[in-house]
């Protein structure tokens, strides 16, 4: 078998993508000789595309030649005029729905995580301290150090001890249109399923976000929520933080991993440092994983509403009701909205990395993004940081900032993330294990001790996507049932709980 040069996703396709780098005089599957160097990953003319004509990669069209593109061509970012975003208005609706029959089986059909006494179990038995306000955030973090070098060594079942800090709490406004954004985040995060029910709140004493914002009025107690400015002196303030976890380690430490159903497992799908591989190998090959999770009955979430703006077409036509049609063309336009009044477009997603990883615009990284939710039907549709009520595939509207769509989907529930890289990133969360798994093999040889899966393989042609996406699965149940740990958390790589705030800041 010849080495593969070249990816042409549909047949109508009139661009193909480099598999390495092409010199100069490299003659293609298709016939094309390149005209110049194309680099990995980026894009090459298939047929003379006249200036103003479509140029179609996954049978869509990604913008228009500002110039004529002779055949062989290197197509990079600056060479497209971006199209029109797409109308959310009257979209189809039903017309996709994979049935159940067709999606691939699961290999297994259960996991090993904590019961909860409702929603979600969870994948790690964690001892959460959730602040109201970042005022806490310093003491909080010194006490955290201390349960973990002092308590946790006695509590053999309990995982870890985690400070949940985030930005907001106090010179907010409290009472904006907005602010309940932000605070679903934390009061979702403190019920986590990896605290296992263990409310522990620290505030200051004088935030705008105050207890019965994030409680019921009956777990507001002194075993629930502790006030810093009620303590005499650092020595006081600490030994009851101390106090107050060792109770909660006590309750914790009698959890036990037993065997679940995957509708019991709640997951999220994220990319971040795209490139033009992850569409082809990374994101379906996840997808091909969401769809074996989705036939066993299990819920997973995937996000960035930036990032499927421009296939928000696809997405209604696997919407199987007007109700959840509806609720995903709210999510868009409210974002739409949220970036106009910020004075830009979506077209301000893309990073220089994506586009020296071959992502001429935001439509071509959107079509990239989308494959990681497989094809399974869209029975949900949630705002930033709301709980699902539904099993099976659920849209939850994020950021597509890597940093800030995983808190959301974590304040969601998620029990792990799995995060498709192209360019490479270190992320992790402390709150639910993230899998990283990228789309080409240079970067897992580059850092083989920090990427867990390779997509790469699907390029070559070496491995199926029903392949990789087989292995992604059983890595998920693997890292869920705690028999196997991520990179991100062998090394404590934790990025922050950066929750999203679009609400003033006073
Ligand atoms: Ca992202």
């Amino acid at each position: 078998m010849s080495e593969r040069l070249t990816i042409q996703i549909q047949p109508q396709d009139n661009v193909a993508v480099a598999v390495h780098d092409l010199p100069a005089g490299t003659v293609t599957e298709s016939g094309v000789t390149t005209l110049q160097a194309i680099p990995q990953a980026h894009k090459v003319a298939l047929r003379d595309i006249p200036r103003g004509g479509e140029i179609v990669r996954y049978g869509v069209v990604l913008g228009y030649a500002k110039d004529a593109i002779p055949a062989g061509s290197w197509i990079n970012e600056h060479m497209l005029d971006l199209p029109e975003s797409p109308s959310v208005a009257n979209l189809p609706y039903g017309t996709n729905l994979v049935p159940m029959a067709d999606l691939p089986d699961p290999p297994r059909a259960t996991w090993l995580g904590y019961r909860n006494k409702t929603g979600p179990a969870g994948t790690r038995n964690l001892l959460g301290i959730v602040t109201t306000v970042q005022c806490a955030a310093g003491v909080v973090r010194a006490a955290v150090e201390r349960i973990r070098r002092e308590l946790l060594p006695q509590y053999p079942n309990v995982d870890g001890v985690v400070a949940v800090t985030h930005p907001y709490g106090c010179g907010v406004a409290i009472n904006a249109p907005l602010a309940p954004i932000p605070i679903r985040a934390i009061t979702n995060v403190i019920r986590h399923p990896n605290f296992g029910g263990e409310i522990m709140v620290v505030g200051l004493g004088c935030e705008k976000l105050t207890y019965d914002r994030v409680l019921p009025p009956e777990d507001i107690t002194p075993e629930n929520v502790l006030t810093l400015q009620d303590w005499n002196g650092h020595d006081a303030m600490m030994q009851a933080i101390l106090d107050m976890a060792e109770k909660k380690l006590r309750k914790l430490n009698l959890r036990t991993r037993e065997e679940l159903p995957l509708s019991e497992l709640l997951i999220g799908m994220q990319c971040g440092g795209s490139d033009a591989f992850s569409g082809i190998t990374a994101n379906p090959s996840a997808g091909y994983a969401a769809d074996m999770l989705v036939k066993g009955g299990g819920t997973v979430l995937f996000s960035e509403v930036t990032e499927v703006r421009d296939g928000v077409q696809m997405l209604a036509a696997r919407c199987p009701d007007e109700h959840t049609r509806d609720r995903l063309a709210e999510e868009m336009t409210w974002y739409d909205d949220y970036l106009a009044a910020g004075g830009v477009d979506r077209d301000a997603n893309p990073t220089p990395g994506n586009k020296k990883g071959g992502l001429a615009n935001i439509v071509e990284k959107a079509m990239g993004s989308i494959a990681k939710s497989g094809t399974s039907p869209i029975v949900e549709v949630l705002s930033p940081a709301e709980k699902p009520t539904r099993h099976g595939l659920i849209y939850a509207a994020t950021p597509a900032s890597d940093i800030v769509c995983g808190p959301s989907q974590v304040a969601s529930g998620i029990g792990l993330q799995v995060f498709m890289t192209g360019r490479g990133t270190p992320y992790g969360l402390d709150i639910a294990p993230v899998i990283k798994v990228c789309s080409r093999n240079e970067l897992k040889n580059h850092w083989f001790d920090l990427i867990d899966i390779s997509a790469g393989d699907v390029a070559t042609g070496e491995k199926t996507i029903a392949q990789v996406g087989t292995e992604i699965f059983n890595f998920i149940l693997d890292v869920a049932s705690g028999v196997r740990e991520p990179y991100s958390d062998q090394y404590g790589f934790h990025n922050d709980m950066c929750i999203f705030n679009p609400a003033p800041i006073t």
